[in-house]
């Protein structure tokens, strides 16, 4: 049977991969044996070069994923470098925080577009090819806010609890034909994405003090879930939102 984890010869694409969390799951799933296509608005040299010391190849591809305009070009540079498509890893993800009392159209917007529209249409798209091959895996990354209802983040609360919803959806639609569609909630990570509330010495506080495992997660605590979700031991998973969160949802 071989290990069920292994990724060898596999093609990943993950959105956000040059910081992180996209970062880490693209190097988790590099180390599992898959070559990982690496999407995002910024630099990737150091993705790449943590890709490469895995002994795994790393394209790059730039994109500004707050609209749909290069999504399909993305499937299509993947399977023209590769050769392949096995696995797509919706990370990219931006947050906007205010009152809801004042919360703006731009900010609900850009969140949305960026966090739920477009990872939409990414599945949409490789979801094609990956029902056309009878096989595939995506992962999205979803949130604690995909439960609960979070605070200042109306906009971001939406498009995470979207996430969840569609990664149901079309694990109902697609797990007959092959394609495992799952999700990751991650708790509370230390990243760019939580600085705000990593300087908040209050904020900070009673986050730390809330998490059964009594710190922020590391980037690295997510690649176990990824590779699971990606490979062979999690064929008969769908439309399953995986916490890894420190206990925080068990509180
Ligand atoms: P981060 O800000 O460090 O990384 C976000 C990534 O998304 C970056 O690579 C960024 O370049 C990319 N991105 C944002 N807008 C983009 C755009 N328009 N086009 C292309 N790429 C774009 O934050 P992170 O914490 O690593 O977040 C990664 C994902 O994890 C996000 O979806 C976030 O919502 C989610 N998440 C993070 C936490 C946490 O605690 N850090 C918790 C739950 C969920």
């Amino acid at each position: 049977m071989g290990n069920p984890f292994d990724l060898s010869g596999r093609a990943a694409i993950v959105t956000g991969a040059n910081t992180g969390l996209g970062q880490a799951l693209a190097v988790a799933l590099a180390q599992a044996g898959a070559d990982i296509v690496a999407v995002g608005r910024s630099a990737m040299d150091e993705t790449r070069g943590l890709v490469a010391a895995a002994g795994r190849r790393c394209h790059a591809i730039k994109a500004d994923l707050s609209t749909i305009a290069p999504v399909s070009a993305i499937v299509e540079e993947t399977l023209a470098t590769f050769g392949r498509l096995d696995i797509l890893v919706n990370n990219a993800g931006i947050i906007r925080r205010a009152d809801a009392v004042d919360f703006t159209e731009e900010d609900w917007d850009a969140v949305i577009d960026t966090n739920l529209k477009s990872v939409f249409f990414l599945c949409q798209a490789a979801g094609r090819h990956m029902l056309a091959q009878g096989a595939g895996k995506i992962i999205n990354i979803a949130s604690m806010l995909s439960f609960q209802g979070g605070i200042r983040v109306p906009s971001y609360t939406a498009s995470k609890s979207g996430v969840a919803g569609l990664t149901r959806l079309l694990a109902n639609e697609w797990a007959g034909r092959g394609v495992n569609v799952n999700a990751i909630a991650p708790g509370y990570f230390a990243t760019n994405n939580t600085a705000a509330l990593q300087a908040d010495e209050t904020r900070n506080r009673a986050i730390l003090e809330r998490i059964p495992a009594g710190r922020w997660g590391q980037p690295a605590d997510l690649g176990g879930a990824a590779v699971f979700l990606a490979s062979r031991a999690s064929d008969y998973v769908h439309g399953h939102i995986l916490a890894v969160d420190g206990g925080w949802l068990a509180r």
